[in-house]
């Protein structure tokens, strides 16, 4: 073999592996999982289901595989994992039941953190966190989620009207979803601002005088942040909705949808 032909051959080879290895990392960035904060810590109730929602969303990655969950428990994780430059490693957060003053190390960063296009999935009691009078007045976390706790009567069988059946948290449901669970109420209902996934067209049956009237009570919903996704819902009290398959892919498709792996923006 001449001198040419060998230095061609070893070139060709040495381009290919070139290539071999760009498009081997290229497949590892496209196929890289998605990383979610799930935040259990409280600093007002503590909900006995923390737990139990915990060891499900950490099945619930491990099933699905295109993200998975780091989670942040303590004050002391809080202050480690969000501030602004510990934000960056996440794709999402998971408010799984927290409440109160979470202490984030900054409020407002973390809010232009899911502007700048991350995703927000609160459940159940993240809309019992920040509640402006215990930040000053600010308004600012719940105006993000959507909605603020204001009171929940006795747990109540509820039939629950899923009001969009194509997005991701919701398509596996019938048009109507029967759930015995603690179910909220919030201060406003911000219906005109938000995507309503999933709503009851009467007061829960919870004890409370209204029981039974006809109103209007969003319990899931979902919402553009700038060019971030919020998704909420106010269902997971209970530890046999957590367990229920149909509250797990409730959940999985709101994660897949607020970090993007799937559905378009909200229309709201
Ligand atoms: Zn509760």
């Amino acid at each position: 073999m001449s001198r040419r032909v060998l230095m061609m051959a070893a070139l060709t080879a040495a381009v290919s592996l070139a290539i071999g290895a760009i498009s081997a990392l290229r497949c590892e960035a496209e196929a890289a999982p998605k990383r979610v904060l799930v935040v259990s810590y409280t600093a007002g109730f503590r909900h006995s289901a923390i737990p139990l929602g915990e060891k499900i969303l950490l099945k619930l990655s491990q099933e699905d595989r295109d993200f998975n969950v780091t989670f942040c428990r303590t004050a002391e994780d809080v202050k480690r994992l969000m501030s602004p430059e510990a934000l960056r490693r996440f794709d999402a957060v998971v408010f799984n039941n927290t409440t109160g003053n979470l202490g984030i190390p900054d409020l407002q960063a973390f809010l232009n953190w899911i502007r700048e296009g991350k995703g927000f999935v609160g459940i159940h009691a993240a809309t019992d966190t920040y509640h402006p009078e215990q930040i000053g007045g600010d308004r600012s976390y719940i105006d993000m989620v959507g909605g603020q706790f204001k009171t929940h009567g006795a747990q109540a069988t509820v039939d629950i009207i899923v009001e969009d059946r194509e997005h991701p948290s919701t398509r596996h449901l019938g048009p109507v979803w029967k759930v015995k669970d603690e179910i909220y109420e919030f201060r406003e209902n911000n219906r005109d601002k938000l995507h309503v996934l999933m709503a009851l067209d009467r007061h829960p049956d919870d004890g409370h005088p209204e029981a039974g009237q006809p109103g209007d009570y969003l319990i899931a919903w979902c919402r553009n942040y700038g060019k971030g996704r919020v998704f909420y819902t106010a269902l997971g009290h209970r530890d046999d909705v957590w367990e229920s398959a149909e509250f797990q892919k409730h959940l999985v498709g709101g994660i897949r949808w607020a970090v993007g792996l799937e559905g378009g923006p909200a229309r709201k």
